[in-house]
């Protein structure tokens, strides 16, 4: 079981929760309408939020453990953010309602901190294109104890159990701690009824149900459909954005989770804010995670994972079979 007594742990789904019904609300508010559709705005307002929200939680409950995370404040304390800033703060104050424009940057800028031993690692908006697209997206929270997450939270507003893409639902909490398995309840507030997340059983390739990016520019979509050829797979990949994927392979959903470099951008190392939270769930609920030469993420580097080439993501048991396969079509 888990130990949900933890404050640690507590306070970590707490502010994912927070967030990601906050980042639900936006994305249905603005979202779509005709008059965000063409910029970013609406993200760019989500992200802040949600870093203030998480931010701001995490620093009154543990105010010694560092914040790791992906945005900064710059562009809201500028002029011309004036009007962004004011719409993060009237966001953020229906979690925090003695939130001012000067707190919440304040409360995002927090996540400026070193990735050293023991710090929190944040991705307020994962998956920003899916959020633009009305589609998946998650909120990334993870802690990691030198160089390894212990405690890994995704707060996911368009999934139901984990695994089924429900615009509509009461979204999804997964959390995984190290040794206590990998569990997801709904995002409702108060709502304890933790299932625990397994990985599917499908050893056969043939089988294998490969989750994909729906950006084809973060990875290699050519070498991807050369290894589904090698591997023989016959059924129907799953396209979505984010570390939503990594909740649908650690609930049984897919089998496997390819991050290849994409040929543009072949010096490109993931940020651990993409992976830490991801890969203790999946580690948890019985998969696998390791670099594309099988290595092990190794998150003691800073804000990238500098030591490792690309991500590998499976149930664990096609691990090695798609390893050898990533030799095959890149040789
Ligand atoms: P996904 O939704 O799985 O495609 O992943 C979204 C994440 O990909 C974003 O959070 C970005 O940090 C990350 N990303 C951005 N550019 C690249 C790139 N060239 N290669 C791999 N990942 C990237
Ligand atoms: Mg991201």
């Amino acid at each position: 079981m888990i130990e949900l007594s933890n404050p640690m742990v507590q306070t970590a789904v707490r502010a994912v929760r927070q967030a990601a019904a906050l980042m639900r609300l936006i994305q249905r508010e603005t979202v779509g309408s005709s008059l965000t559709k063409v910029d970013k705005s609406p993200v760019t307002v989500a992200d802040f939020a949600s870093q203030a929200i998480i931010g701001r939680v995490l620093s009154q409950a543990f105010p010694d453990i560092p914040l790791v995370a992906e945005e900064i404040s710059s562009a809201l304390r500028d002029p011309a953010g004036e009007n962004t800033l004011a719409q993060v703060t009237q966001y953020a104050c229906k979690v925090i309602p003695e939130a001012t424009h000067e707190s919440v940057c304040d409360w995002i800028d927090l996540g400026g901190a070193e990735a050293g031993k023991r710090f929190w690692v944040l991705d307020p908006i994962d998956g920003t294109k899916g959020f633009l697209r009305g589609d998946q997206y998650v909120v990334a929270l993870a802690l990691v104890e030198v160089g390894l997450p212990q405690i890994g939270v995704l707060g996911c507003p368009n999934l139901r159990d984990a695994s089924t893409p429900d615009m509509e639902g009461s979204g999804s909490v997964v959390l995984a701690v190290r040794g206590q398995g990998a569990w997801s309840t709904s995002m409702a507030e108060g709502d304890d009824q933790w299932k625990q997340l397994k990985v599917s059983s499908r050893s056969d390739p043939s089988q294998a149900r490969l989750l994909r990016s729906f950006e084809a520019g973060h990875t290699n979509v050519s070498q991807i459909d050369g290894l589904a050829d090698w591997l023989g797979v016959q059924v129907d990949p799953v396209r979505m954005d984010s570390q939503a994927k990594y909740a649908v392979l650690a609930a049984g959903g897919g089998e496997v989770m390819i991050r290849l470099l994409s040929p543009d951008r072949l010096d490109y190392r993931e940020k651990i804010w993409d992976q830490a939270a991801g890969a203790i769930i999946l580690e948890e609920a019985g998969g696998r995670v390791s670099d594309l030469s099988g290595e092990p993420l190794d998150f003691s580097q800073g804000r990238t994972l500098k030591n490792n080439r690309g991500v590998l993501a499976t149930n664990g048991l096609l691990h090695e079979k798609v390893l050898q396969g990533l030799m095959a079509v890149s040789a």
